[in-house]
């Protein structure tokens, strides 16, 4: 396999598939079942996962909620995600912890990186869930961290969009796909790959990010393999 320790960054959003909200069993159960492959293959794998399909800091705002909570409020929905991931995951016969941001002795671990390290070296999926634990944050910039923190080779960006395009592939059908490109260009040309304190702190470790096409099988198998699949980001 091309890199021995990934942290993969999965979407609330992703987890709704065809539903409008909430968790859509069957988008859980492939994602699972796409982690246990590579699982078995010898891949230490690490999760970071979002919130958005149950609700947003700054939407919370929006309809007057104070932000701080709204944030603390998305960031439990990343608990809850991680805790459905988990047990489809167990399901499967995969050994996994939760860990968090925000403690919740009762769930979940709190985030310890020696012992998340030491779940890795074991063999089990380890979720990060509250993302960094603090407002004003996504949970794109709580994989960098965490993903520099435990000392991933990559981080794995699983979107619904097969990489990185010239512009919006959904709304402009001649955009084309980069199979690679730099930090610096992901900035002068004003990409939207990850938010900025996401991508600041992958370049500044020198950590690549790979963006793929997580909903569709076995994708996530391919850029382990070394495939071409997706978006490279480096130096
Ligand atoms: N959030 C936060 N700090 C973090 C991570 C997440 O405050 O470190 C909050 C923020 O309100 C965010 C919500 O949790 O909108 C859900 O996370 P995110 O939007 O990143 O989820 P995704 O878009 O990946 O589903």
């Amino acid at each position: 396999m091309k890199y021995k320790r990934i942290l993969l960054k999965l979407s609330g959003e992703a987890l709704e598939g065809s539903k409008d909200y909430g968790i859509d069993p069957v988008r859980l159960q492939h994602y699972a079942e796409d982690v246990k492959q590579v699982v078995d293959l010898g891949v230490q794998v690490a999760i970071v996962i979002g919130g958005g399909n149950f609700f947003r800091g700054v939407d919370a705002e929006a309809s007057g909620i104070d932000r701080v909570q709204g944030d603390y409020m998305g960031m439990l929905a990343t608990v809850i995600n991680g805790m459905a991931l988990q047990s489809a995951m167990e399901r499967l016969g995969l050994y996994t912890r939760l860990q968090s941001g925000i403690k919740m002795e009762q769930v979940c671990e709190p985030f310890i990186k020696r012992r998340a390290v030491r779940h890795l070296e074991k063999g089990r999926v380890v979720i990060f869930g509250a993302g960094i634990g603090s407002p004003y944050f996504t949970t794109d910039s709580a994989a960098s961290l965490r993903a520099i923190e435990i000392g991933a080779d990559v981080v794995l960006k699983g979107t619904r969009v097969d990489g990185i395009y010239t512009s919006d592939p959904e709304k402009n059908p001649s955009a084309e796909r980069y199979t690679k490109i730099s930090f610096t260009e992901v900035y002068q040309k004003g990409l939207n790959v990850m938010d900025m304190t996401a991508i600041t702190l992958c370049q500044e470790n020198n950590l690549p990010i790979i963006v793929f096409d997580m909903n569709k099988r076995g994708n996530l198998l391919k850029v382990l393999s070394g495939e071409s699949v997706g978006t490279l980001v480096t130096a």
